[in-house]
């Protein structure tokens, strides 16, 4: 069965057509713009990526031009819309309402739309991808996949703050975590190829990626994430400050005299170690060149960035009472070989016996970075939080 995949923000939407059986990417593609103007990019499986700027006022002509360049006679991949068995939706949070993924119903997109409080830039996105899938194949089944999800096994003291038990009961402010697709996609995998089973495990997955989080996963269940109630906790970010000391707004906002989105605009646009580097980049690439070339900021940023990933690997380590695994995933994780270097530098103690000569220059292939006989074992295992949406889509509609 062909699965579309569709990730859908606010103004942009990124697909893939993937044959979930054989696991094969069929054609892929974004439409950006969404509301502006319109811009498709469209690449089938082998063939030239296209670019052609197209009308698209809202997200149902965006769709509308994905379903024409899946199904073009010259350079599409499937002949008609009968060829496409379900749509996989990447829905970034569930609250409390799913703890897997699910077919989508009326009654789910309600269940959904209560959850917009918790993610306002992304829920309302999300649903309105599904409501411009619906009309436009209207047979077709959808399935909704949540970044939150997998994060729904964490205990009670691992997802309630220090906070007044109230805003739990009357506002579900809690932890929930995100990055469960990928989490869980990396944890499952490093099982594999340790040959062990899945449930007798204790992995600590690093999606380091332009927005970063670190999950512990023991027994095959995530039991405790960096991200928060929102993608702002945690480890320090591209753009996002990640976890700070919370008085710390209030003595920014008199000292820059700004509002309450004043702050959070710093610290969700200005801070990580784009903020660190003195507004130089988020982008690690643009912060290695700069590193390497003598910048100080640069390197402090790095530095940063490695520092608090390593944190977060003892504290998890601490929580499972011991960590098997270690995997880096996303493009950070799969791509940096300092940032690996130094997280892993501050690993000894824990076993990690690693291998500075793999890690070297290795991006983007899935490799083991300890030496033979190391306690713990480190991997690069790249995500594929597409193929994830595909399988779990397949699994629902079989
Ligand atoms: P997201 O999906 O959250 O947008 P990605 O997982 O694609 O993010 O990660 C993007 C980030 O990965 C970039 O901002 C960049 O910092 C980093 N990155 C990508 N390629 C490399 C590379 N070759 N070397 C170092 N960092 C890289």
């Amino acid at each position: 069965m062909n699965v579309l995949v569709i990730n859908c923000g606010s103004s942009s939407l990124k697909f893939q057509l993937i044959n979930a059986e054989s696991e094969e990417v069929l054609a892929k593609g974004l439409c950006e713009r969404i509301g502006i103007d319109g811009r498709l990019t469209y690449q089938p499986e082998g063939g030239e990526k296209e670019k052609s700027d197209k009308p698209m006022p809202t997200h149902t002509e965006a769709i509308q031009y994905v379903i024409e360049a899946l199904t073009n006679p010259e350079t599409g991949v499937v002949k008609s819309l009968d060829e496409i068995g379900a749509v996989g939706h990447r829905m970034v949070h569930g609250g409390e309402k799913f703890s897997s993924s699910v077919v989508i119903t009326d009654e789910v997109k309600k269940a959904v739309a209560e959850c917009n409080d918790l993610a306002p830039l992304h829920n309302p996105a999300n649903l309105i991808g599904v409501e411009a899938c619906e009309k436009l194949m209207p047979n077709t089944p959808m399935v909704g996949v949540f970044d939150t999800a997998f994060h729904q096994t964490m205990p009670e003291k691992a997802y309630m703050y220090g906070l007044p038990y109230e805003y739990y009961e009357k506002y579900k402010v809690r932890r929930y975590g995100f990055h469960g697709t990928s989490h869980s996609f990396v944890s499952k995998r490093a099982a594999e190829v340790m040959g062990r089973p899945y449930e007798d495990l204790k992995t600590i997955v690093c999606h380091l990626g332009n927005g970063s989080s670190v999950t512990a996963v023991m027994n095959g269940k995530s039991v405790d994430t960096s991200m928060g109630l929102t993608p702002l906790e945690g480890v320090v970010m591209g753009t996002r400050s990640g976890s700070i000391d919370p008085a710390i707004m209030e003595f920014i906002a008199q000292k820059e005299n700004l509002d309450i989105e004043g702050v959070m605009n710093v610290l969700n646009k200005k801070s990580g170690v784009y903020g660190l580097s003195g507004g130089l980049s988020s982008d690690f690439r643009d912060l290695t060149d700069a590193m390497n070339a003598g910048d100080k900021k640069a390197k402090i940023a790095m530095d940063v960035f490695s520092y608090s990933v390593a944190k977060y690997i003892g504290a998890y380590a601490a929580a499972m009472n011991g960590v098997d695994c270690i995997a880096f995933t996303a493009g950070i994780g799969e791509n940096d070989d300092y940032v690996r270097e130094q997280v892993c530098s501050y690993l000894g103690y824990l076993g990690v016996d690693f291998d500075k000569e793999v890690n070297d220059g290795l991006r983007g292939t899935e490799k083991e970075l300890t030496k033979p006989g190391s306690k713990v074992r480190v991997f690069v295992i790249p995500t594929n939080e597409e193929l994830a949406i595909a399988r779990e889509t397949l699994a629902l509609v079989k």
